[in-house]
C-alpha cells in the first residue's frame, strides 16, 4: 500500500509529491499528462520561472519528485473507492502501478486533476486557444500590451474583464456575443475609458498563417484584433471526489468540491489541490496548494503511524 497516491501530475500534484517524497513517504503520482495550459508555449507570472514552457516546468518537477524516490506513472484513474485503511484506485492502464497486480491501494489520496476550459462554440476560436486567445490577463496581457484586444463576452463578468484589460491597452473592443450589453453605470464606465462595444454575435475568428487577425460579426462586419480574452466555462475534473461523496460549495465560477485551507475535503483521508477545487488558481497558487496538502497529508500519516505503533505495542 502506498502512503499517498496523487491523482494528477500538474503543478499542484507534483508539488504535493515533492513534499511527501522529501518526508520519506512512499508516493505514487498517476497522471494522464494533459495539463490545462498545454496549449501555450510559455508561462508567465510564475516567480523564478517567468517565460518558461509549461512542459519544461513539469519535466523539472517530475525529476525532482523522482530524485526523492517518488514514482510517476502515465495512466488515468478511472475509479476510486474506500477500502479498509485507505482507498483503492482503478487505472485505465493496469500495469502502471509497479507494485500492484490489480487495483492501486493508498493510505491517503491527493486529487490534483485540474480543470478544462469549455470555449464558446465559434469557428476558429479553439485553434487559437493559448496562442492569441486567452483568459487570464496576468498570464498573457503583458505580451499584447498596447495591441488591439477584443473581449469575447460570455456573461456578466466579461464587463469587468474588459475594464481589467484596459489596464494593458487603450484599444479594447467589447464583443457582446452572448454576454450582456453594457448599460447604465457599465456603459458610462466603458465610454469614460474609451472601450468600444461591438454588438451582436461573433460569427467566426479569423487567422492568417496561424496567427489571430480578427473576428467577423454576424452581418459581416470585420474587426481587426491582435488578441482575444474570454471567460470560458471551467469544468473541474472532480468525478473521483464526487463519487466518494465529497461536499461541494457554490462560488461565482460554479460548483466546486469544498476544501479547508490545507486542501482537506469532507472525506476522511482525501485532499484536493489546484484548479480541481479552486477556479482562481494559476500555476504558483496550484504549487502552493499542493505543498500545503502534501504537508498536511504527512502530518495526518504521522498521527496514523502513532495510532498503529501504539496498537502494536499494547497487544
Ligand atoms: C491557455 C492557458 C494559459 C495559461 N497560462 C498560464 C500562465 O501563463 N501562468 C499561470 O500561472 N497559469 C496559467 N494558466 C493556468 C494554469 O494552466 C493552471 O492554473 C494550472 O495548470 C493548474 O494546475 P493543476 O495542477 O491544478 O492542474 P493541471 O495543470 O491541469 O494538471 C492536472 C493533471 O491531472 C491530469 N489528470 C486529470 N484527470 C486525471 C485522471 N483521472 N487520472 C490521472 N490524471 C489525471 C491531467 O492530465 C493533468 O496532467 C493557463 C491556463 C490556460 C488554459
Amino acid at each position: 500500500m502506498w502512503d499517498a497516491v496523487i491523482v494528477g501530475g500538474g503543478p499542484a500534484g507534483l508539488s504535493g509529491a515533492l513534499m511527501l517524497g522529501r518526508a520519506r513517504r512512499r508516493v505514487l503520482v498517476i497522471d494522464v499528462g494533459e495539463p490545462r495550459n498545454r496549449f501555450t508555449e510559455t508561462m508567465h507570472a510564475v516567480l523564478g520561472r517567468d517565460g518558461t514552457s509549461p512542459a519544461q516546468l513539469l519535466a523539472d518537477g517530475r525529476a525532482e519528485v523522482e530524485s526523492y524516490g517518488g514514482v510517476i506513472r502515465h495512466s488515468a484513474v478511472t475509479a476510486v473507492e474506500r477500502v479498509t485503511d485507505g482507498f483503492s484506485l482503478t487505472l485505465d492502464e493496469p500495469g502502471a502501478d509497479p507494485d500492484a497486480e490489480g487495483a492501486v491501494l493508498a493510505r491517503r489520496l491527493l486529487v490534483a486533476t485540474g480543470a478544462s476550459d469549455k470555449l464558446p462554440d465559434i469557428p476558429g476560436l479553439g485553434d487559437l486557444w493559448g496562442r492569441g486567445v486567452a483568459t487570464c490577463p496576468y498570464c498573457d496581457a503583458y505580451e499584447v500590451k498596447d495591441a488591439r484586444i477584443g473581449i469575447l463576452a460570455t456573461g456578466p463578468a466579461s464587463i469587468m474583464q474588459a475594464q481589467l484589460l484596459r489596464q494593458w491597452s487603450e484599444s479594447i473592443t467589447y464583443l457582446s456575443h452572448t454576454g450582456a450589453e453594457p448599460i447604465g453605470q457599465e456603459a458610462a464606465g466603458f465610454a469614460a475609458r474609451g472601450i468600444e462595444v461591438a454588438p451582436g454575435p461573433v460569427e467566426r475568428v479569423l487567422a492568417a498563417d496561424g496567427r489571430l487577425v480578427g473576428v467577423e460579426l454576424n452581418g459581416g462586419r470585420l474587426i481587426e484584433l491582435d488578441a482575444i480574452f474570454t471567460i470560458p466555462t471551467l469544468l473541474p475534473a472532480d468525478r473521483s471526489l464526487l463519487s466518494l461523496g465529497a461536499a461541494t460549495v457554490e462560488n461565482p465560477m460554479g460548483v466546486f468540491v469544498q476544501v479547508d485551507a490545507t486542501g482537506r475535503t469532507s472525506i476522511d483521508g482525501v485532499w484536493a489541490a489546484g484548479n480541481v477545487v479552486n477556479p482562481a488558481a494559476n500555476v504558483p497558487i496550484s504549487i502552493g496548494a499542493g505543498a500545503l496538502a502534501g504537508g498536511a497529508i504527512n502530518h495526518d500519516l504521522v498521527l496514523d503511524d502513532i495510532a498503529r505503533a501504539r496498537a502494536g505495542s499494547e497487544q
